[in-house]
């Protein structure tokens, strides 16, 4: 059965690029990362589960291939709380690349004043309804 088309993980991607690089602090610098931000992709990655530590958690990554974050397509059937929590993750490893996990969601905090939580059996990111109606629109 061919996964159906991951519309929800796509939308969030859009939205959430969309908001960060409008909503990002103009600081010296920032236009560079801004430029980064508007390159981005979304693909889908057989290989964010392979290897990972937990790969029951593992359903994002970048930095696997350039201008990218990679999801798996099993993502979409989260709740848009942890779905736009994560993309707003991984969009923070965008804006600080090699700061490590505390380092992108400082970055989200910094930027847009948007708190990351870990919720649920599996501690995923996930940001609250309000976050999700600004972002999404
Ligand atoms: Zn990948
Ligand atoms: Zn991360």
């Amino acid at each position: 059965m061919r996964p159906r088309k991951p519309d929800r993980l796509i939308r969030a991607f859009k939205a959430t690029v969309r908001f960060c690089a409008r909503h990002l602090p103009r600081v010296v610098g920032s236009e560079k990362v801004v430029q980064r931000l508007l390159r981005l992709k979304l693909a889908q990655c057989d290989e964010v589960k392979r290897g990972a530590a937990d790969p029951r958690r593992a359903l994002f990554h970048v930095g696997h291939r350039p201008s990218t974050i990679c999801c798996d397509v099993s993502a979409n059937g989260l709740s848009m709380n942890f779905i736009v929590g994560m993309m707003i993750h991984e969009v923070g490893h965008c804006i600080v690349p090699r700061r490590g996990e505390s380092g992108a969601d400082a970055a989200i905090f910094g930027g847009f004043g948007i708190v990351i939580e870990y919720r649920g059996p599996l501690a995923l990111e996930w940001v609250s309804g309000a976050v999700v109606r600004k972002i999404l629109g």
